[in-house]
């Protein structure tokens, strides 16, 4: 069928996952298409947007087996014949995305984070070449058009309820993938920064001292977040890291703390309506987005600042 289209919901993302129906309003005309969605999901963590929800029954194999996830998404996309199948860049939509490309003969776009339309072509926009061009690619000769899409790059106004159909999908047990669980701990749960209205971000620029960063995050009712810088020399976890290699991040107010504002940084900041950048360098490209900058330390900055909210 040329009108059926697929996003795949990531168990752990089940409503970000469901934004990415803003590629199909960008990329098709929506009137003409059959939205579905499809995951090892409940039926209230989806949000009425699609025409159908498919769902697949609990099973622990949906928490870490991609290959077995792949040839049951395989059977699905063979049974309804999709032209698209979109799988957010998750932990899990990375492994599944390329598994499930192979199975289908398909090429994958991975971790786009724009669409366009050219002359009735789908161009799926990703940084290339260490952010330094955004590729636009096509697929020319696959049946099913592949990608897979940050999270956090498309956001789906859900304007459109619809009467969703819901039905659970029973498939065929594949022939087993040859990975077995010894065993399971839950991961412990951590704020997203994702989700922070004020974001007090890091950079090489704060270097050794990035934890004084976080009384002033803890005053503000804010969230620490970095640069790669400040992940890679280990004074911060990779899950708070802001770019095209961290996350994408649309808080109402970004403070960046001895950060350059390199391309790949800049990747991850979207949508923010206000940006305070302190740099000793005032020429650093992160000071031409700022609306305030500050030429100086960082930490003396924090420091002055706490300071000045502790006397109010
Ligand atoms: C494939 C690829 C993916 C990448 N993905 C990401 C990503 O997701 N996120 C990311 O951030 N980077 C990413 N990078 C790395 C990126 O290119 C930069 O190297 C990185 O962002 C630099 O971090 P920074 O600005 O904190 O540090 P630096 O480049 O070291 O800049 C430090 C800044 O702090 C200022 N400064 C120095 N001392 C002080 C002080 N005392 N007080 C105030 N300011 C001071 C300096 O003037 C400078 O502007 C990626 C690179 C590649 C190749």
């Amino acid at each position: 069928m040329k009108n059926k289209i697929m996003i795949y919901l990531d168990q752990e993302y089940p409503n970000e996952s469901a934004q990415l129906l803003e590629i199909i309003e960008k990329a098709y005309n929506k009137n003409e298409m059959i939205t579905y969605a499809a995951g090892w999901v409940e039926e209230k963590q989806v949000p009425c947007w699609f025409d159908h929800l498919l769902l697949l029954p609990p099973d622990e194999r949906s928490r870490y087996d991609a290959r077995w996830m792949a040839s049951v998404l395989e059977q699905m996309c063979r049974e309804h014949e999709f032209c698209c199948v979109i799988i957010p860049s998750t932990w899990t939509g990375r492994m599944l995305a390329p598994l499930l490309a192979v199975k289908l003969e398909s090429g994958l776009t991975a971790d786009i984070t724009d669409i366009e339309t050219l002359d009735d072509k789908l161009l799926m926009i990703r940084p290339a070449f260490s952010g330094k061009v955004m590729a636009k690619i096509t697929s020319k000769d696959s049946q099913v058009i592949m990608m897979s899409a940050r999270l956090g790059a498309f956001s789906y106004t859900g304007l459109q309820q619809k009467k969703m159909q819901t039905e659970p999908y029973l498939f065929q047990e594949p022939i087993r993938s040859g990975i077995r669980q010894l065993g399971r701990e839950d991961k412990k749960q951590t704020a997203d920064i994702r989700e922070a209205e004020v974001l007090i971000s890091g950079g090489g620029g704060v270097g050794r001292r990035f934890d004084q960063l976080y009384p002033l995050s803890k005053r503000l009712n804010a969230m620490v977040s970095a640069s790669r810088k400040s992940v890679d020399s280990g004074m911060a976890s990779r899950s708070i890291q802001v770019g095209q290699s961290g996350k994408i991040v649309s808080p109402q107010l970004y403070i960046a703390l001895g950060i350059y504002g390199s391309m790949q940084h800049i990747e991850g900041l979207k949508d923010i309506p206000y940006i305070i950048s302190v740099n000793i360098n005032k020429n650093a490209p992160i000071c031409s987005l700022s609306d305030i900058v500050v030429e100086g330390d960082a930490i003396e900055f924090v420091t002055k600042l706490l300071e000045r909210i502790k006397k109010e």
